[in-house]
């Protein structure tokens, strides 16, 4: 690992973002009648260095977020992930599935009743149980990953016949929109999903967190009854591909 040295300002700007970040958090979980503490930070460290995703742990991020499984296997034995939870947010593949169950605390992207079975099936034959997010394509655009939101009672209705797999809650990613009205509504209308199918007695499903909004709308999303924002760019600065 390259050792930096401490001046360098990237240090200082994450500490600095994730103060603004923090704050933004507290208001605007004020304003939806919550408080700080009912709104999870994950900081999504897809692309990022190690060095300075630890710097953010060293400043109390607890729960990380990685979008591919090669590279968060690749970083991990370089963070210091003591007390830290981890979670994949990008598309999976079945076939990559063997990688990572065990490795990281919650799925947050099962999009389909194939991947979710083959979670369940690798995470039986380990002896535990996997927790997960639906993922939902909210704005049910062609181009993007997620369940198209018709399809969630006949998933989760199957899934609650699996061992192996737990439900923990829904993810989104909305359609992007200069307009955050638009992005608002989009954030609405899966807070209803979550409380709709929180009210149904499902096995094995308990819609206990509502993972949406990013850099540019994570106060909106907080506003319409998000629990878990993940905060790339908006902490570490833009990525570097
Ligand atoms: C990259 C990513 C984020 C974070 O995006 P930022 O705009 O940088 O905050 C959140 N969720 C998912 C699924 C992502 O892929």
């Amino acid at each position: 690992m390259t050792e930096k040295f401490s001046n360098d300002p990237r240090f200082a700007a994450i500490e600095e973002n994730l103060k603004i970040i923090r704050e933004s958090i507290a208001f605007a979980a004020g304003l939806s009648g919550r408080s700080e503490g009912d709104v999870r930070l994950m900081a999504v460290t897809k692309t990022v260095e190690p060095i300075y995703i630890n710097h953010a742990l060293s400043l109390g991020i607890d729960l990380i977020g990685e979008n591919k499984v090669q590279e968060f296997l690749s970083k991990k034995e370089l963070l210091r992930l003591d007390g830290v939870q981890a979670h994949l947010i990008g598309h999976l593949q079945t076939n990559k599935v063997k990688q990572i169950v065990g490795d990281v605390s919650m799925i947050e992207s099962v999009d389909s009743l194939r991947l979710a079975k083959a979670i369940a099936d690798v995470s039986k034959s380990r002896g535990i149980t996997t927790d997960v997010l639906i993922e939902v394509n909210i704005g049910g655009e062609e181009s993007k990953t997620g369940l198209e939101p018709s399809m969630l009672p006949e998933v989760l209705d199957e899934i609650s016949e699996m061992n192996g797999i737990f439900v923990r809650g829904l993810m989104t990613v909305p359609p992007f929109d200069e307009d955050i009205s638009k992005t608002r509504n989009f954030f609405s209308k899966m807070h209803r999903l979550f409380v709709d199918i929180g009210a149904k007695k499902i096995d094995n499903v308990s819609m206990e967190i509502l993972s949406m909004g990013m850099s540019a709308d994570y106060e909106a999303a907080i506003l319409e009854g998000a629990n878990l924002v993940r905060v790339g760019s908006a902490l570490f600065g833009a990525r570097q591909y």
